[in-house]
């Protein structure tokens, strides 16, 4: 390592604040730190000269890839046009305007306004204002409990960090806040019955989440949110029928959806939403990640048409609308949404995603379906979850203090491939860039299998685990 490395990890180690990172470990030097120096279409590189073939796409969010000269050049001018201006009581840019018109066509049925913000997060956090405003402008003050999911992954906000179903985000932080609870996840291989069918699972869930909505009362529930695919609690596809079960029980008690389509939205899964795709038909959107591939900072609350007018009847009983952020529809962050767009457009992402997404599934079932700690293989489109065990049979999970997840994902970056270890459990997340040719998901899932065999040998060295027949 050249001393100029050697000196920026030092100083990183000192000031750098990380998410996710065993803080002492790391200040201490018992853990690794990265320098991330550039990257390019599926690649990225950092200051040691490692190449890494990036089949997480960042976080599920650099969809068209990596050094796009189109977005850079489309930021620079825009920054050179009009770098900033508010979006306060009218005041609008043409980026901006052509964005929301751009969205709402694309989203579902029945999408009215766009209000923007910086990430998933705050959009989500925006999302329960306007649900709870919403309650109010109807007079049913009582109505304001919202429900997520276990295994949910709503942002680390205060409020967002709480409809987030994932320990890791509670525990310590005095969340989640009074009024959110969490209801079961549709994850299918976690089932206790053996015996039940997909469709079956999918009515247990929606039982589950009609008892819980009768139990805190239906005039106190406000809203539901919801990821189309479980993302970060473990790359989770709905069982079939889910989302007409569970759509059903919402209608009966005049529950809202808000559909959480920060990683769906823009043609991870292979259609424009997420909801599209599952025919949810929600009342809310919020979107974020694949809106600018992450070029920008950008996410956006899509309002449909129900709750839209409420809020503008309510403006004349109660004024403007108490809400807003400095970096509301900044202009930057939408010309890099509209370049996104346009590239996505332009390269027929959404379809090729469909494709390469059919192949990377039929790939990954094809390799491990048989494997011995595999064991489950699930995804949809460009998203897919590996799930580790220690008896295929009865779905036996590995002890936690194994780290067979983490263990594996760091044997990944030792032959150049970054897939994510998912917080929950151990289990293998992939969600390469869009743009991933089939030769690309080859060498991917190739590296995937040579990793998995290596730390499985090494369970069996250790007298970790063995194969049973
Ligand atoms: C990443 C993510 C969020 C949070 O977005 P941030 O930009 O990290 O705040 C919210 N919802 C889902 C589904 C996500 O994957």
């Amino acid at each position: 390592m050249d001393k100029f490395t050697q000196q920026l990890l030092e100083t990183d180690r000192q000031r750098v604040f990380h998410a996710s990172t065993h803080l002492k470990q790391y200040a201490q030097g018992d853990l690794a730190g990265r320098i991330i120096t550039h990257a390019h279409g599926i690649h990225i590189h950092d200051s040691l000269g490692n190449q890494l073939l990036d089949g997480f796409a960042g976080l599920y969010c650099v969809n068209i890839g990596y050094g796009r000269q189109e977005m850079a050049e489309t930021i620079y001018e825009q920054a050179k046009k009009l770098a900033y201006y508010h979006t306060y009581v009218g005041h609008s840019n043409e980026a901006l305007i052509q964005l929301s018109d751009r969205i709402i066509k694309m989203a579902p049925q029945g999408m009215s306004k766009v209000y923007y913000g910086m990430s998933g997060s705050d959009a989500n956090e925006t999302q329960l204002k306007l649900v709870w405003y919403y309650n109010n402008l109807l007079n049913r003050p009582e109505k304001k409990k919202i429900i997520s999911r276990d295994r949910g992954y709503h942002g680390s906000s205060i409020a967002s960090g709480s409809m987030t179903g994932l320990p890791l985000f509670h525990a310590h932080f005095d969340l989640p806040l009074e009024r959110i609870k969490h209801t079961v996840a549709p994850y299918y291989y976690l089932r206790h019955d053996s015996e039940m069918t997909e469709l079956e699972f999918s009515h247990y869930c929606a039982e589950q989440l009609e008892t819980l909505i009768l139990n805190e009362g239906p005039d106190t529930v406000a809203a539901m949110i919801a990821e189309p695919v479980l993302g970060t609690g473990g790359i989770v596809p709905p069982p079939a029928g889910y989302w007409r079960a569970i759509r059903q029980v919402l209608d009966k008690y005049d529950v809202l959806l808000i559909a959480d389509e920060v990683v769906c939205g823009f043609g991870r899964i292979g259609s424009p939403f997420g909801s599209i795709y599952y025919d949810m038909q929600p009342d809310l959107i919020t979107v974020a990640k694949g809106l600018t591939s992450a070029y920008q900072p950008l996410s956006g609350v899509i309002v449909g048409e129900k709750v839209w007018q409420a809020l503008e009847n309510g403006t004349d009983a109660w004024g403007p609308f108490g809400h807003g952020y400095t970096y509301s529809g900044h202009p930057l962050g939408a010309a890099a949404a509209n370049c996104n767009l346009d590239i996505i457009e332009r390269e027929n992402l959404i379809e090729v995603a469909a494709d390469t997404g059919q192949y990377l599934q039929s790939k990954m079932q094809q390799m491990f379906a048989d494997h011995p700690i595999v064991g489950d293989s699930r995804g949809v489109g460009m998203l897919h979850a590996l799930e580790f065990s220690a008896n295929k049979q009865q779905r036996t999970p590995f002890d936690p203090n194994l780290k067979v997840g983490p263990q594996i994902a760091a044997a990944c970056l030792d032959v150049g491939l970054i897939a994510r270890a998912m917080p929950h459990g151990d289990i293998l997340g992939f969600a390469p860039p869009l743009i991933t040719t089939c030769e690309e998901i080859d060498v991917m899932v190739d590296k995937a299998h040579y990793a998995i065999n290596k730390v499985m040998d090494k369970l069996v060295t250790n007298k970790q685990w063995y194969p049973r027949d």
